[in-house]
């Protein structure tokens, strides 16, 4: 059967060429006479893959060498608590940036270990907008800032980083706009992503760390909730996503031979460029958020009624379109155009929207 056009928004569509080299490795990596998912985690094979999904990650964000490269599980979910458990010292506020249901969930998870302060909300707009920066209220000395690039639910993304006080570390959620366009991690104190949207498979979580952040982290948290376990020991203290990790150090690579970020950056704006004109020319269908907020990756529009959305869902997916309904909390739909999804995708959305439109304004 021929493979559909995948706008889930996580676990999301994989780059054909790294599927077609995964099934090629399943059964047997490197000549080793064994597939990546029977090879130990100590091994020579398995230590090569881990080495160069690290350097990988390196070469392509340039990744200053004052910071450590983790894989961790438990998904972005768990850094939601690590975060806090890690940064948050007794006495100390966190500041949290809130422009969405992950970064809401995030400021929740940080209130079990300690204070935290509303720096900023999108609430009032209902989060169809990133507020404007010069509205940030920090609080006294914040122990860091904590904010989410991409908010993958309402289709809005950050465009640049906000200011933040000098020294007080920012904190990314980057878990729906990783690698796809440059970025500058010296501006970060700890950036993660959850892999399934734009790195890889689900199930692991890529840490990208400052030294000095390692390690102010309380000894007495279990072992596999601090830092500096993984950075340790590599992320190998326990056995850890073998496969998982195999796939995202494949995802980098192929970023590469396709250009590197710069490229995937130019490519990602053309594609969300043929959506949102189509959207923009069209008097049936409406973007959801405001211009200026607009995500690359996760687009959110709407017909003139749940009805017809719910119809255009229901087609769309009768031809190959697969993926598209919104949110429970947003509704709508929302059609996510990570890395790995084609333009030719993109453009048989927006042909099917113009057909839908004719039949049914
Ligand atoms: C998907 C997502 C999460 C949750 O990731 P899990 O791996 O399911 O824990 C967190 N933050 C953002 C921005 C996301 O898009």
């Amino acid at each position: 059967m021929e493979r559909v056009h995948n706008f889930n928004a996580g676990p999301g569509v994989l780059p054909e060429p790294v599927l077609r080299q995964a099934q090629q490795d399943i059964w047997n990596i490197a000549g080793s006479g064994m597939g990546i998912m029977e090879h130990s985690h100590r091994g020579k094979v398995f230590e090569k893959v881990i080495a160069d999904a690290e350097a990988e990650a390196r070469s392509l964000a340039g990744i200053p060498d004052n910071y450590r490269v983790l894989f961790i599980q438990g998904g972005a979910t768990q850094q939601f608590a690590m975060v806090p458990m890690n940064l948050l010292p007794a006495g100390r506020t966190a500041d949290y940036l809130i422009t969405g249901v992950w970064s809401d969930k995030a400021v929740k998870e940080a209130r079990k270990f300690g204070a935290t302060h509303t720096a900023l909300t999108g609430e009032g707009s209902k989060f169809t907008e990133i507020p404007a920066p010069d509205t940030i209220r920090y609080s006294d000395r914040p122990a860091y800032v904590h904010l989410t690039t991409n908010n993958t639910i309402y289709g809005t993304q950050w465009r640049t980083e906000p200011p933040v006080p000098a020294g007080v570390p920012l904190v990314a959620d980057t878990s729906s706009d990783m690698f796809s366009r440059p970025i500058d991690v010296s501006k970060y104190g700890l950036i993660y992503a959850g892999a399934q949207k734009n790195l890889g498979p689900s199930g692991i979580v890529l840490v990208i760390v400052r030294d000095d952040l390692v390690e102010v982290g309380p000894a007495t948290l279990p072992t596999m909730m601090q830092y500096r376990t993984y950075a340790k020991e590599k992320s190998l203290h326990n056995t850890p996503p073998t496969m998982a990790i195999y796939v995202v150090g494949q995802v980098l690579k192929w970023i590469r031979d396709t250009g590197g970020l710069a490229a995937m950056a130019a490519r990602n704006e053309a594609k969300a460029k043929v959506l949102y004109d189509a959207i923009d020319e069209s008097a049936f269908f409406k973007g959801t958020v405001a211009s200026n907020s607009r995500s690359l990756m996760n687009v959110c529009f709407r017909s003139p009624t749940e009805e017809l959305d719910a119809r255009f869902c229901a087609e769309a997916d009768k031809k190959g379109l697969a993926g598209l309904k919104g949110h429970r909390s947003a509704g709508g739909m929302r059609a996510s155009i990570y890395n790995a999804c084609p333009e030719a995708s993109v453009r048989a959305l927006v042909d099917f929207m113009r057909e839908f439109e004719r039949a049914n304004r």
